[in-house]
This record gives structure tokens, C-alpha cells and sequence, in this order.
């Protein structure tokens, strides 16, 4: 069944040919038991490797069953041993980290049977070499005798019709030995076994036939066989193969079959290579945490990323009722600024590796600081624009504020208590709050040390503003203290800080303190800023604060022609005194107030007065027809200079009309009484101008600085609006809101109610949306942190991956020998590399999930430790699908860096894997 035909085998070893077997002819029938004896060197090995299918014949040709293997393909020599050939080594060859029933089962592992399939052959081949209940144990528990009769058992539980044994008994002592050349001779009555030995008293006793080879020759065969040309003495078994031979059968049918089993699943090798590593737990562990680390590293920073993004996104629509997208007249077009330098100047600010080009620097500065005024635009904000504005959907918007530009400080009058020196009694309705602040401001110059405080107080703060008109909306960010959200014309709200607090100005303004009180409390609060003066604000009760009313005056009850022609320049003087007013004006009280909720850090409104839009439909409808705002209208445009230069501001449109000075008293001095001036800004500088060389000096210089002119729209001349302010439901339809202020920039015509207004009749419209623009920055500035910091972190991601190959590269020079095995059962390369890309992507797998274990891991314990010190608590918060992206990251890398080695693992050759000791 098994015939060489001039056999010869050379191996090559640097440049010179070893002839190991030099023309072998030999057959051999299906059942006998062939000894093959000879010294050291001969070629026995080499023999048995070729009849084995584990190494190829230089020349010659072998026959299996009258087939020639000259075409034989790797698949058909895998699937070859596999199925006919069941090898035994000296050195039994067993896989240490497998049971007994786990060496047993490889080849038919291999073979792809199933698992009971398995288990219920591999059992009874072990029971069959005489190790019955054996099969839990490790090789390493075995004596050698008994390790040769599971190697035995593997070789036979593929039921092959060959056996090759090389020098089975060799590593043995003599009882066993006998033990187990007893049992391969009971094998031998089925099967036909090929042994190699050198020890001619076994190879006498057992065996049917031995061959003596001799310098890679036959030297003498005891019983020789030839199938086809010798027709000496033939048992009719043998004329049968003779005759299936000739008859051409070279093939059996079963070959077929059991060709197309010959592998192993992926899910097997995905098993094998499990054990493998549970078997070196220590070095698996190191060796998942090494691989971790880059991904703890990249998912730490994406974690960080994200938590801010979270964070940031968290307070979008919080930020965006405190930043309503706005349209002014004048608008800085900051995406102009922002695109103003092109990548390509950028590049050349750094150009020379590592050097600034500050020149360049300097002159693109220099450039865009002309270019300001380009960027500068003017909105011309008509009636359409405000129909338009007005015709917004609610679903996007929550609420549209309408801005005119009134100053509703001077015409707001309240109690007002100058000095607190005893017999001074409060002046009912006695100062606009504008005249108070004004006040305030003044003295507060003469303090030393809050001069700079006192025009903070001027230029930044003011008290009294609208609210949006959208109970609702204001409900849904503000607590109620008390009373109710300010609704009808005559009603006014106050806005508490967080802690429930009022600023000392919104106090002052009330009315609340007098001149010298609030003195006080500014220079306490600049001498000692962390005390609460709490002895001042604790004085309140809401009961006294609602229920306080404030008279809103209409202009022509403020103002006055002036008729003293001693003072010619003069139009208009503004009046304070209660005993000046006639009108009756208009009763404001504070119904309500509101504290901004828990969760709100930027609501749509500040700390302060506010009152409604109905206020200021009334103060419009009441003062575009007042003489004072007709007169400010006759107005000259307004040329502002000051020293030597002229900005030119014509585009502005403003109507400067009245200006005012105020009456301020000193600590102890006499009250200086100013009257108001009326005139446009230049009128009144040359009257400072006489003022201060009047002898007022100083003092007046400082009242030029506070003069107060009142244009044309804080007086109520204008009932178009010039701002607006839209709040956007939430960040999410914002868009909305975008894209319909877009369309009026659009070319589409716009349709509002019957009006049309096409293209040609419409002027381009700028928005300002900060929040937007904001958070476009933030998460721009974000990306590129994070995409740094994964630049770095990838480093060890690198070097995780460099690790692994090496590892894995080690396990194969440890595994060299398994990998002989595997192969010499008929395991393919593929099955090989199977195997140990299985082993790597379970590394990386492990690696993956315990790396973003620890991830989520520290992410926790970070975020509790952040959150107790600034109350935010998801600084860090790696998304599931970015954790499942590194757990699939970490098993693309390890298994690319594992592929080499498994590659090199899989061709390997399985006659050197064996050899090697
Ligand atoms: P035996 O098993 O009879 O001791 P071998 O078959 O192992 O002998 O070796 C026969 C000859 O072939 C020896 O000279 C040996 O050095 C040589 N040989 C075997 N395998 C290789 C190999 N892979 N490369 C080079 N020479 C080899
Ligand atoms: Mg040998």
C-alpha cells in the first residue's frame, strides 16, 4: 500500500549537500510491522519523515495506495497525515498546558469533528493504551511510559492506517519498554507500523520485517514486498491489493469525505489558544495591562473630551438665555475677523522652523487692526425687518425682544434721601434714578481710592431694563420669592442673584440708601471686600421691598424750556424736584421677586429692576410726540471730537439733545446746586469749558466727565426698533432661528402675511450669535487639545503594540515544538496561524476591555473627586460606542502586530519544529 521508488533526500547546509537518503526503494504491505534499524545518522528519521508526509523527497516518487504524491499539494499532504498517519515520537511530543483527552483530541481537532464526537473517541483510545480515567491529567503528572501511551492513543484516535513510531522506546526503560512495544504490536495486527529503532533485540522480538539502512541506503530487508513486479509467495490478502491497485482505485471513496473535514474551526483554535493562555495566567495578565495602557491612555483623553463637550453642550441652552442671538445696528462681523487670516499667512508667521516671523506678525496685527472698520457693519434695521422679526415661529423661538434704545433711568423717579444728617427729610418721587446714580458717581470721585469705582458705576451698570415679554420663559429659568412675575405696564420686578442677594447698587437705586449710607458702604467694601456688611442688606424684608412704587414721568413733565435768557445756550433744562414735575406720570410697583433656579447659571435676566414691554409701548406711545423729542430730532448729526482728532461718526445717526449736570453735596460742605444745560455735545463742551475756567475747577472737571446727553431714541423719538434679541427655544433650534434670519440675506423672495418683499427691496441683515460662536470655538479648541493629546498618547499605544509582537513572537520560538505537532497531525499552516492570531486577538481583546475598564474606572473616581471640588461632575464621561471603538482598536493592533509572528509560527517547518529540542 505504501511503495518509495528511488527515494533520495538532500538537505542543504551552507552551500554543501547533505545526502541523507540517497535512492530508497522499498514497499510495504497494509498490515506488518516493519522495523527500520541502523546507526545514528543513517536517515532513519529523514525516512520515516517522507513516509509520514511531514518532509518532501528531493527526488524519486512515493506511492500511496498506486497513487503518485509527485502532484501532491500542502492541503493534500495536511489531509494525508491527518487521516492515514499516526506519529510517535522518543520525546512523546506532548502539548504541556493540555489534558491528556485535550492531546488526544487535537487531531481530530483538527479533523473539525465535533466536540461530543470528540470526547467519545478520544476517550476510548486512551482507554485502549491502558489509561482509563487518566484523561484530566497534565502531561507533567505522567510518567514517560505512560506520556509514549497518550502520544500512542493521539496517533491512533484518528483511526490511520499507518503508524510511524521513532524510536518510541528510546527515552524508555526496559520494562515499559516492553509494555509499550507489546502494545504497538497489538496495533500492529491492523495497522501497518513503521518503527525506527536502534536497539536490534526489540526490533527482533516484535517486529514482522526490519529493514537495516545504512548512509542513507538500504543495506539489507528481511521479508521484502514488492506489489507490482515480484510475484513470489503472496497471501491472498496481498493479491487483493494488488489487484485494488491495479485496478486503479488510487483513491478511496472514504478519502473524499474526510478531505473535506480536514480543518479546524476558528472557534476551535479561538479554545486552544484560550487554554494556552490561561495556562501562563501571570505573563497573560502583564501582558493585557502592557497592551491597555495606550488605551487607557487615548480613552482617557477622549473620556476628558467628551465630558467637557458634555459639559459645554450641558450648558448651551442655559447660555443661551443669558446670550440671545442680537441684531444692532452696528454689529461686529467676528467671522470676518476670524477668517481675516488665511492658513497660508498663518504658515508664514512660522514659517523658519521654530522662529516666529514677528515681523509678519506685526504687520498682519497692524493690518487687522485697520481692517476693524471693515468688519464693522451697519444693520439697517427697517419696519419690514421687524414684521419680519415679529412673524418668527414660537417653535423656534421663546421670545423676541424689541429694543427702541430708551433710557427709562431719567425718567424713573424715586425717594432719594441726599444727606442722612438728621431734619433732611426724604424727597418723594425726588430723583430720576439716572440723577441718583449720577449722584452716587460723583461723590464716590471724591472719595480717594473709588474714583475708578464711580465710573464703573456710570458707564457699566445698568439697573432698569426690560423684561423678556414671556412669562413663561422667564418662570421656567426664575423662582418666585414672592409676589408674581411683572406683567402689565405699571409693574416692576426685581432679580435677585443666587444667594438671594441684591447688588448695593439695585439697593440704591430702590431709594433705599442715602448718599452718605452708600458711601459707606463702598468704602467698607473696599477696605475689607470679603465682609457681607451684612448689618446693611439683612435690614430687608420682601414685604418692604414689594409693594415699593417708583413715577414714571413722560419727557415733557422732565424737561422744561428754558426761558432764562441769562443762560442762552440753553434749551431744555431738566428738572429733579417733585415741586417742578405737574404731570401726574405713571405709578410703577414692584410686584414681584425672583431669584434665578438651581440649575441656572446664565438666565435671561441679571440682577436688577426689570420692567415690561407694555412700559415701554406706553413711554413710546406717550413721548414720540413730546416737544423735547421733536426738538432733539431738528438735531444736527453729531460730530464727536476730542483732542486733535476727529473720528468721523456720521453713520451713527445720533441726535444728541439735552445734557444735564447734577446736584452733588460734599461730606459737610455746602450742596453746589447745577443747572441742566441743554445743547448738542459741542455747546457743552465749550460749557464746561467756561465752568471750569470759572473757578469750579477740579470738581466741575468732573462733572464734564458725568454730563449726560439723552439722543433722540433713550428719549423715546423712534418707535423702530434697533435691536433685537432672540431667545431660542434651546441650542438644538437655534438653527431654526439661523436659518430664517439667513433667508432674509437669502435671494428667495419673503413673504409676510400679503406683503412680498423681494430681493432688490431688502438691505443684508448681520446677527450676532455668541453662544454659537462660542461653542464652535470651545469645541474647535477642544478637537484640537484632543487630538494633540492623542497624538502623544498613540505613542504608547505604539510601543503596547511593539510589546505585543514581541510576546507573541516569544510564544511561538516556546511553541515551536507544539507547532510541530499540530502540523505532524495534519494541521494546516492556516490552522497554525489560526491559532496564534487567535492568541493575539484575545490579547487585544483583554487588553481592550480591561483597558476601558480602567478607563471607566478612573473616569469614576476623577469625576467624584473633580465634582467635590467644583460641583461638576462629569468632567470625564467616555461614550459606550468610543469604548467599543478602543476595544476594536486595541484587536486591530495587537492582531497586526501579532501577524508577523503568527505568520512566521505557521511556516515553520515541521521537520525542524520537531527536531528542535
Ligand atoms: P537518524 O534518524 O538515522 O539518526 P536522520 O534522518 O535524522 O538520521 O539524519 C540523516 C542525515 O541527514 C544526518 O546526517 C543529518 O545530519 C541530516 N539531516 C537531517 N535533517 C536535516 C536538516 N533539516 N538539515 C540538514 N541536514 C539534516
Ligand atoms: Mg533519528
Amino acid at each position: 500500500m505504501l511503495r518509495l521508488k528511488k527515494i533520495v533526500k538532500d538537505y542543504l547546509v551552507a552551500d554543501t549537500k547533505v545526502h541523507a537518503l540517497k535512492g530508497i526503494d522499498l514497499s510495504f504491505r497494509r498490515n506488518e510491522f516493519v522495523s527500520i534499524l541502523g546507526p545514528s545518522g543513517c536517515g532513519k528519521t529523514t525516512l520515516l519523515n517522507i513516509v509520514g508526509g511531514l518532509d518532501k523527497y528531493t527526488s524519486g516518487d512515493l506511492y500511496i495506495n498506486g497513487r503518485s504524491t509527485k502532484e501532491f499539494k500542502d492541503r493534500d499532504w495536511d489531509v494525508y497525515r491527518n487521516h492515514r498517519i499516526g506519529f510517535i515520537f522518543q520525546s512523546y511530543n506532548l502539548i504541556p498546558h493540555q489534558t491528556i483527552l485535550g492531546n488526544v483530541e487535537l487531531a481530530l481537532t483538527i479533523a473539525g469533528l465535533s466536540k461530543e464526537e470528540r470526547i467519545k473517541k478520544a476517550k476510548k483510545a486512551i482507554d485502549r493504551v491502558g489509561l482509563e480515567g487518566q484523561y484530566y491529567k497534565k502531561p507533567n503528572q505522567l510518567s514517560g511510559g505512560q506520556c509514549q501511551r497518550v502520544a500512542i492513543a493521539r496517533a491512533l484516535v484518528n483511526e490511520p492506517e499507518i503508524l510511524l513510531a521513532d524510536e518510541p522506546t528510546g527515552a524508555l526503560d526496559t520494562v515499559t519498554s516492553v509494555q509499550i512495544m507489546d502494545l504497538i504490536k497489538e496495533i500492529s495486527k491492523e495497522k501497518l507500523v513503521i518503527m525506527v529503532t536502534h536497539n536490534p533485540d526489540l526490533a527482533e522480538q516484535y517486529s514482522s520485517r526490519i529493514v537495516r539502512l545504512l548512509d542513507g541506503q538500504v543495506l539489507s530487508d528481511s521479508n521484502p514486498y514488492s506489489e507490482l513486479f515480484e510475484s513470489d509467495d503472496k497471501s491472498p490478502a496481498e493479491e487483493d491489493e494488488i489487484k485494488e491497485v491495479k485496478e486503479n482505485k488510487p483513491e478511496l471513496k472514504e478519502d473524499k469525505k474526510k478531505k473535506e473535514k480536514a480543518k479546524m474551526s476558528l472557534w476551535t483554535a479561538f479554545k486552544l489558544s484560550a487554554r494556552n493562555l490561561l495556562s501562563k495566567r501571570g505573563r497573560t495578565i502583564l501582558t493585557c495591562f502592557a497592551g491597555s495602557i495606550g488605551i487607557i491612555g487615548v480613552s482617557a483623553v477622549l473620556a476628558v473630551s467628551s465630558g467637557v463637550k458634555g459639559y459645554i453642550k450641558s450648558m448651551q441652552d442655559d447660555m443661551l438665555s443669558g446670550n440671545p442671538i442680537t441684531i444692532r445696528e452696528q454689529a461686529l462681523d467676528i467671522s470676518g475677523v476670524m477668517a481675516n487670516m488665511t492658513p497660508a499667512q498663518k504658515a508664514e508667521v512660522i514659517k523658519e522652523a521654530g522662529k516666529v516671523n514677528v515681523e509678519f506678525l506685526i504687520n498682519q496685527l497692524l493690518e487687522q487692526y485697520e481692517t476693524i472698520g471693515k468688519i464693522t457693519v451697519n444693520n439697517t434695521i427697517t419696519e419690514d425687518y421687524i414684521d419680519y422679526i415679529k412673524a418668527l415661529s414660537s417653535e423656534y423661538a421663546a421670545c423676541v425682544t424689541l429694543d427702541y434704545g430708551l433710557d427709562m433711568t431719567y425718567s424713573i423717579y424715586t425717594d432719594f434721601t441726599p444727606s442722612s444728617s438728621e431734619g433732611v427729610t426724604p424727597q418723594t418721587y425726588g430723583r430720576s434714578l439716572s440723577s441718583i446714580r449720577t449722584n452716587y458717581a460723583s461723590v464716590l470721585s471724591h472719595v480717594e481710592g473709588l474714583a475708578n469705582y464711580s465710573s464703573f458705576i456710570i458707564n457699566l451698570v445698568e439697573c432698569f431694563k426690560q423684561a423678556p415679554n414671556n412669562v413663561e420663559y422667564i418662570e421656567s429659568q426664575y423662582n418666585i420669592l414672592s409676589g408674581k412675575i411683572a406683567s402689565e405696564k405699571n409693574e416692576v420686578m426685581i432679580v435677585l442673584d443666587k444667594d438671594s442677594q441684591m447688588t448695593d447698587l439695585v439697593l440704591a437705586e430702590l431709594g433705599y440708601f442715602t448718599q452718605d449710607d452708600f458711601v459707606d458702604i463702598c468704602i467698607q467694601a473696599k477696605e475689607n471686600p470679603k465682609s457681607d456688611h451684612a448689618n446693611i442688606k439683612n435690614k430687608f424684608t420682601y414685604e418692604e421691598i414689594l409693594g415699593k412704587t417708583f413715577r414714571w414721568y413722560p419727557n415733557d413733565a422732565i424737561v422744561e424750556k428754558n426761558t432764562d435768557m441769562t443762560n442762552p445756550m440753553v434749551s431744555y433744562n431738566y428738572l429733579y424736584d417733585e415741586s417742578m414735575i405737574d404731570e401726574e406720570g405713571l405709578e410703577l410697583k414692584v410686584v414681584g421677586i425672583l431669584e434665578p433656579k438651581e440649575s441656572i447659571s446664565y438666565g435671561c435676566l441679571t440682577t436688577g429692576f426689570y420692567y415690561t414691554e407694555a412700559l415701554t409701548h406706553y413711554a413710546l406711545e406717550k413721548n414720540i410726540e413730546s416737544e423735547f423729542a421733536k426738538y432733539i430730532a431738528k438735531q444736527p448729526n453729531m460730530t464727536l471730537s476730542s483732542g486733535s482728532t476727529t473720528n468721523s461718526m456720521t453713520n451713527t445717526k445720533m441726535h444728541y439733545g439735552v445734557t444735564y449736570t447734577y446736584e452733588y453735596v460734599f461730606d459737610g460742605g455746602a450742596p453746589i446746586e447745577a443747572i441742566g444745560y441743554l445743547g448738542n455735545e459741542s455747546m457743552i463742551s465749550s460749557m464746561m469749558g467756561m465752568l471750569g475756567g470759572s473757578g469750579l475747577g477740579g470738581s466741575m472737571g468732573g462733572a464734564k466727565n458725568s454730563s449726560y446727553s439723552i439722543s433722540l431714541r433713550q428719549a423715546g423719538g423712534n418707535d423702530v426698533a434697533n435691536s433685537v434679541s432672540i431667545y431660542p427655544v434651546n441650542f438644538e433650534l437655534k438653527n431654526g432661528v439661523t436659518d430664517y434670519l439667513d433667508a432674509w440675506n437669502g435671494d428667495g423672495d419673503i413673504v409676510i402675511g400679503d406683503k412680498v418683499i423681494t430681493k432688490s427691496e431688502r438691505e443684508k441683515i448681520t446677527y450676532t450669535d455668541s453662544v454659537g460662536l462660542i461653542i464652535t470655538m470651545v469645541n474647535t479648541l477642544i478637537n484640537i487639545i484632543t487630538y494633540a493629546l492623542i497624538a502623544f498618547t498613540a505613542l504608547s499605544l505604539v510601543v503596547s503594540c511593539v510589546m505585543i509582537a514581541i510576546i507573541t513572537y516569544v510564544s511561538v520560538m516556546e511553541r515551536v515544538k507544539e507547532i510541530g505537532v499540530i502540523r505532524s497531525l495534519g494541521g494546516r499552516k492556516k490552522d497554525v496561524s489560526h491559532l496564534f492570531n487567535a492568541e493575539t486577538f484575545i490579547i487585544g481583546f483583554s487588553s481592550g476591555i480591561f483597558g476601558v475598564g480602567i478607563t471607566y474606572l478612573i473616569q469614576t473616581i476623577a469625576n467624584a473627586i473633580i465634582g467635590y471640588f467644583s460641583g461638576i461632575y462629569t468632567i470625564a464621561d467616555l461614550p459606550i460606542d468610543q469604548a467599543l471603538i478602543m476595544i476594536a482598536l486595541s484587536i486591530i493592533l495587537t492582531c497586526i502586530s501579532g501577524l508577523i509572528p503568527a505568520k512566521s509560527a505557521a511556516k515553520k517547518d515541521p521537520v525542524v519544529a520537531l527536531r528542535t529540542e
